[in-house]
């Protein structure tokens, strides 16, 4: 566990700082690697059409979609992340989908295969997933990287509320994710959660509330917090043309994050703040900037209001009083 606000000059812990701090300065970065997996809520065994917001696209960058070989995914997104950021190290990302949505013994094979393109340039593991598709043998192999690699195992809370997880037909509850966080919890794992802010029928104090929420596990070493924006190719996208609802304004959101991001645990590292697809894929709310500027717009804001990781941080402990 990094000591509080360690990383960075950002007004809270931000990744790349940690990073830059880990790797020695070094420039890492994330290679997405497509796995071909599918979700529970997809193929039909927990039910069908995936999450409503979702469209697996979404997740990945244009450029690294449809690329049918491993080996071929990680060569082309290696040589990208070098030609056009001077990256000297990688984190092998399994992102789209559940990554760890197949027996053991298949996704041995498929990290294996991942982990040797490139091996001596190769610092982390990192799994996307879900809680319900996780246990005790599968953490047992992710472990098993760990005494070369940094292996991070990301799973989505999403919401803290059962009945939004209903709604948005995830197919896991939130008691499934605390099982899953308390299995993961004494192992070489760094674990990270991602949430998504602004279902309409979400109040700003129940938003306010998942700071507690993700307080409450110390193993929880990094986060990623995501406004709603929807998707072409999404369940919530066809609702959303035919009936629009109100969705965060850039505005909004960062005056959210100005009162979110000083209740969270200080020394949680905050990998992404915000999420944004391909604007060909994105229907709203378009807040018309490029990353960077949406990035720079909230940190300044941020830094204006004075916000601080932490300050208004409860322990668990002051909340049983
Ligand atoms: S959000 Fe994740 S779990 Fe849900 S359908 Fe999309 S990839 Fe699957």
């Amino acid at each position: 566990m990094g000591t509080p606000l360690d990383y960075g000059h950002k007004p809270y812990n931000y990744y790349g700082a940690y990073l830059r701090k880990k790797y020695d300065g070094k420039r890492v970065f994330k290679i997405i690697v497509d796995g071909g997996f599918t979700c529970p809520n997809r193929d039909g065994s927990k039910g069908y059409g995936g999450c409503t917001y979702c469209n697996v696209d979404s997740f990945t960058p244009k450029l690294s979609r449809s690329l049918p070989d491993i080996r071929e995914q990680i060569e082309q997104g290696m040589e990208r992340a070098i030609k056009g950021y001077a990256a000297e190290k990688f984190i092998i990302y399994f992102q789209p989908n559940t990554n760890t949505y197949a027996p053991a013994h298949y996704l041995k094979m498929m990290y294996d295969a991942a982990l040797a393109v490139n091996p001596e340039n190769v610092v982390g593991l990192s799994v996307g997933t879900r809680p319900d598709c996780i246990d005790a043998e599968k953490i047992a192999l992710l472990e098993s990287y760990s005494a070369k690699l940094d292996v991070d195992l990301e799973m989505g809370m999403e919401s803290i509320y059962n009945d939004t997880l209903a709604q948005i037909n995830r197919g896991c509850t939130h008691e499934e994710l605390e099982l899953a966080l308390n299995l993961a919890g004494n192992t070489s794992l760094d674990l990270c959660v991602h949430t998504i802010f602004g279902f309409p029928w979400e109040t700003r104090e129940m938003m306010l509330k998942y700071a507690d929420e993700i307080n409450r596990f110390p193993q929880i070493k990094f986060v990623k917090l995501h406004h709603l924006h929807i998707v072409e190719g999404s369940v919530m996208g066809v609702k959303y043309k035919r009936e629009p609802f109100k969705l965060f304004s850039l505005e909004e959101y960062t005056d959210f994050l100005a009162e979110f991001i000083p209740l969270l645990r200080p020394d949680i590292v905050i990998q992404r703040l915000f999420g944004l697809s391909d604007y060909d894929l994105l229907i709203a709310p378009n807040w018309n900037l490029r990353k960077a500027e949406i990035q720079t717009y909230i940190d300044k804001e941020l830094e204006r209001r004075g916000v601080l990781q932490g300050v208004n941080y409860l322990p668990v402990s002051s909340l049983l009083i």
